[in-house]
C-alpha cells in the first residue's frame, strides 16, 4: 500500500525521524542513508519518502518518484566518488527483500562478483 506512513514500517519511521539513521542526502521526495549492516565499504540506501512496498509498486504507481530515486543513486555515487558501483532493488522475499518499503541499495568501494548470489 502507498501513501500514509505505515505504523509497522521501519523505513517510514526513518523518514519521519522516529528511528535514527545516518542520512547522507535528502530531497523533497527521497532520503539516502547508510545501511546499518554494510555489505561493502560504501553501502547506502535510497528510499522514496512515500511508502511503497517494493520497487515494482513504486515504478508502476509513481514513475516520477521512481526516477527521483534513480537520480539520487547517481548523486550518492558522485558524492562518494564511486566510479563503479552496483544498484540493487531486492524485490520480494525470494530475492532477499526484508524491509517492505522500496529501497535502492548502492554498493561500492570494492570489486563485485557476477552473477550475484
Ligand atoms: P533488503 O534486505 O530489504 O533488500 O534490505 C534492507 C536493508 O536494510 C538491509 O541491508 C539492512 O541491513 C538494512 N537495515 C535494516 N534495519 C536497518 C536500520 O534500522 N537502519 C539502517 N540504516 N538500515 C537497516
Ligand atoms: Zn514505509
Amino acid at each position: 500500500m502507498a501513501g500514509e506512513p505505515q505504523d509497522d514500517c521501519l523505513f517510514c519511521k526513518i523518514v519521519e525521524g522516529h528511528v535514527p539513521a545516518t542520512i547522507v542526502r535528502e530531497t523533497e521526495s527521497t532520503v539516502a542513508f547508510r545501511d546499518i549492516n554494510p555489505q561493502a565499504p560504501v553501502h547506502i540506501l535510497v528510499i522514496p519518502k512515500v511508502h511503497y512496498a517494493n520497487a515494482a509498486a513504486l515504478a508502476t504507481a509513481e514513475p516520477t518518484v521512481a526516477a527521483d530515486v534513480l537520480r539520487e543513486t547517481q548523486a550518492v555515487a558522485d558524492e562518494e566518488k564511486l566510479e563503479s558501483y552496483r544498484v540493487v532493488f531486492n524485490t520480494g522475499p525470494g530475492a532477499g527483500q526484508t524491509v517492505f518499503h522500496a529501497h535502492a541499495h548502492i554498493l561500492g568501494g570494492r570489486g563485485m562478483q557476477w552473477p550475484p548470489g
